[in-house]
This record gives C-alpha cells, structure tokens and sequence, in this order.
C-alpha cells in the first residue's frame, strides 16, 4: 500500500520513479519528524551518498519535499504536502525542539506574512519556532 503512494508521489511530481527514489520517500514518510542528509544516510546504509544527495536535490527541484534551516547547523527535510508548491503563501511553521534536536513541520499553521518597506523583495522565509516538543514536554513534566 504504501509502495503504491509513493509511487503515486513521485507521478504526480513528475518525478520518474526508480527504487532507490521511492526508497527514499518512504523512509521520509514514516519519519515523524524532519530529517537531515546524515539520517537518511544512517537508515538507507545500502544507498551511497552521492545517490541521496542527488535524489534529495531532484526531490527539491520537483518541490515534492522542502528543506528547512532550523539553526542547528544541518538542512532538514521534509514530505511537502500534496498541491504545495513550495511558495511563499505555501509555507508553514517549523518547530525545533531544544532538547531532542528534532524538527518538526506545523502544517496547519500557516507564517505570518509581514509588510516590508518599500523596494524590499520577499524571495523566503525561515520561520521556525523553539521549544519542547510534545515529548520533551512531558519528561519536563514528570521529572
Ligand atoms: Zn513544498
Ligand atoms: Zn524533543
Ligand atoms: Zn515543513
């Protein structure tokens, strides 16, 4: 089944199918969580690493997931959601967790757009916000 969604994924982004693609798809969503070049590189051992750098840039160029700077050093990527187009008005919330280091996509909220002075041109926006994920939050509780 979930073959069968990828597989769809990719289809519809355009993107020709190939197993170490659709591969790389399916670990990217089953993770709850975004994930950098290195943890795809941990879990898909099997796929060398020039391979999954250039399936995450294809993945990217095809808008099928996007990257995000959270700060902490290394790009994390996630699964875009479907008709997203990787636009400004596409663009949701990322929440960074201190403590676990985990990022995570806030797809239901959107970022807030903000009014720029004149002759200034909005091209990105990194909006990420840090915290505790639920997680974290809940071991703070019960410590
Ligand atoms: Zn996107
Ligand atoms: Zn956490
Ligand atoms: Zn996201």
């Amino acid at each position: 089944m979930e073959e069968k969604i990828c597989l769809d994924m990719l289809i519809k982004r355009n993107v020709k199918p190939t197993a170490i693609r659709l591969l790389v798809l399916k670990s990217m969503l089953q993770a709850k969580q975004a994930v950098s070049l290195l943890d795809l590189e941990n879990q898909l051992d099997t796929v060398d690493k020039s391979t999954l750098f250039r399936t995450i840039t294809l993945f990217l160029a095809h808008s099928l997931i996007h990257s995000i700077d959270d700060g902490s050093g290394s790009l994390k990527y996630a699964v875009c959601n479907n008709g997203c187009n990787c636009l400004l008005e596409d663009l949701h919330t990322h929440f960074y967790c201190e403590n676990c280091h985990k990022t995570f996509c806030i797809r239901n909220i959107p970022i807030p757009m903000v009014e720029l002075p004149e002759r200034f041109t909005l091209q990105s926006i990194n909006y990420v916000l840090k915290g505790l994920c639920p997680d974290c939050s809940e071991k703070v509780r019960t410590d």
